[in-house]
């Protein structure tokens, strides 16, 4: 019984090693996540459906065209370079609303865009920018880290369990949704943290030039962007001050254009 014991504590103990120590791409920030890839996989599956289920996919041949010409690019430079996305499947959808100037990318490679966004977009390169960044949240798992700590610390097993087991109710699957960036109507909020978002934009930069998409078009898009003053293109981001954003990309470009020279068609 005692030895039983021991090896149940060990076990427990090597499963949070195995699952508590991961680094982020490209920054290699130390991260602490208490959900398994395969876990979070499922969970983003699940939030796929649910997104399907209700909002519009838009049937627009062009933006269709556009999204998955662009998005395929970038998965597969993904899936070559990062091991996570090993066991993505891949599927991009255009949603029908124009109002909304918004993408995410779910852990598990399903990936959105609002056609909104089309509207601060005027070739594949801009369009790369979004899909680079919301990608490299989901590479850098950053809503398996959000569940793993904060509001969601106490709850987060439960919730996991619950809505693995097809128990999730309306405001479990909510919950979840959130820590992958898609805004609900619950007035949680579980924004992506600053630091996120500029690991976003580190990777997003090192994915679309390698890609071969130019780097250059993350500055014209945000800056178009800003200029309208829209919010980054997730909910519920801790937007990082635009101008900040800016100089914080222009400073990566001497690190990122010699890639895109040699990736570029
Ligand atoms: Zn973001």
């Amino acid at each position: 019984m005692k030895r039983q014991f021991k090896q149940i504590i060990l076990g427990a103990i090597l499963a949070l090693l195995f699952i508590g120590c991961s680094k982020a791409p490209v920054t290699g920030r130390s991260q602490l996540i208490m959900v398994s890839p395969q876990q979070e996989m499922a969970l983003g599956f699940e939030s796929a459906k649910e997104v399907l289920k209700k909002e519009k996919v838009s049937q627009d041949p062009q933006q269709n065209g556009m999204v998955k010409r662009v998005g395929e690019r970038i998965a597969k430079v993904a899936t070559a370079n990062y091991p996570i996305a090993k066991n993505f499947t891949w599927e991009f959808f255009v949603i029908d609303n124009s109002k909304e100037a918004n993408a995410f990318c779910l852990p598990g490679g399903k990936v959105f865009v609002y056609n909104g966004i089309f509207k601060y977009i005027s070739n594949d390169d801009e369009l790369a920018t979004v899909m680079s960044h919301e990608i490299g949240h989901a590479l850098a798992r950053h809503g398996a880290e959000r569940m793993s700590r904060g509001q969601l610390q106490q709850t987060g097993a439960e919730i996991l369990n619950a809505v693995m087991q097809g128990r999730g109710n309306p405001q479990n699957t909510a919950m979840v949704m959130q820590a992958f960036g898609i805004g609900t109507q619950l007035g949680v909020m579980l924004p992506h943290s600053r630091v996120q978002e500029y690991e976003a934009d580190a990777i997003g930069l090192v994915l679309m030039a390698k890609a071969g998409y130019n780097p250059q078009s993350a500055i014209t898009f945000w800056e178009k962007f800003a200029k309208a003053g829209q919010t980054p293109p997730e909910y519920l981001s801790t937007h990082p001050a635009p101008t900040n954003r800016i100089a914080k990309l222009k400073a990566m470009l001497p690190q990122v254009m010699p890639i895109y020279q040699a990736n570029k068609r």
